[in-house]
């Protein structure tokens, strides 16, 4: 199935497993997959290092001036490189998860990322994924999925992924952070986590790939006229 240069945003819930699913669209379809929870990782493990925020999340302001001196970017591989290091395996930490959120609040923090979401953009053909991209980054974009699923499904899909890199979580731990960052995510102020009013909503809770693939190509093949 051909379909056009056209931008697909997926929102949604943390660990409603928008990624994977995004990129199993990207593969079938030839799209350029990205992940712009990675940049709100990157820029929060920036701030870990730079001692730029502290234990309970207070965001020291000097991280404005600081992000001018920061680079990120996705490999060919598509994980995310601060500079020339690959930063993929920390970003996708706890400690990362505990504090992610706050940051990601930070009006000059959302500017930031938001610029280069937009350089990413120009080049159509592209499925992102995220909190507010269907509302906020590309408002234009001419697919919108929000993503939903129970917490019981996204705390253990969450914890298996963790458990698969080696981190030893407690369940009742990820439940917190799943629930705590959601949130702070749907009540900042600025491009707070909601459904787009013309997205199309997937709860996968009780589904396989195959049949959420099956569900995102009817949805395609209706919208654009495909046969
Ligand atoms: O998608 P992921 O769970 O990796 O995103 C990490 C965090 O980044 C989210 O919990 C949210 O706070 C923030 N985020 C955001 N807007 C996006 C993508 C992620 O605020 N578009």
């Amino acid at each position: 199935m051909k379909i056009p240069d056209i931008i697909i945003a997926i929102d949604g819930y943390s660990s409603t497993g928008k990624s994977t699913f995004a990129k199993k669209i990207a593969r079938k379809f030839g799209f350029l997959y990205l992940d712009s929870g990675a940049l709100y990782r990157g820029v929060t493990l920036f701030a870990q290092e730079e001692r730029l925020i502290s234990r309970l999340g207070t965001v020291n302001p000097e991280l404005k001036h600081a992000l001018a001196g920061l680079s990120l970017s996705f490999g060919e591989d598509g994980r995310l490189y601060m500079g020339p290091r690959c930063i993929e395996l920390q970003i996708r930490t706890m400690e990362v998860s505990a504090q992610v959120s706050p940051i990601a609040a930070v009006p000059y923090v959302r500017a930031w990322v938001d610029e280069r979401l937009h350089d990413f953009g120009r080049q159509g053909r592209i499925v992102m994924d995220g909190r507010d991209i269907g509302t906020s980054v590309f408002p234009q974009a001419e697919l919108k999925i929000f993503m939903t699923a129970s917490e019981q499904v996204r705390a253990q899909r969450r914890y298996d992924e963790l458990k698969a890199k080696g981190e030893e979580p407690l369940l009742e731990e990820v439940v917190q952070n799943l629930r705590e960052r959601d949130y702070i995510d749907s009540h900042r102020e600025t491009s707070p986590l909601r459904r787009a009013d013309d997205a199309f909503e997937l709860d996968n809770s009780d589904m396989s790939f195959e049949e959420e693939l099956a569900w995102v190509q009817g949805l395609i093949q209706g919208k654009f006229g495909i046969l």
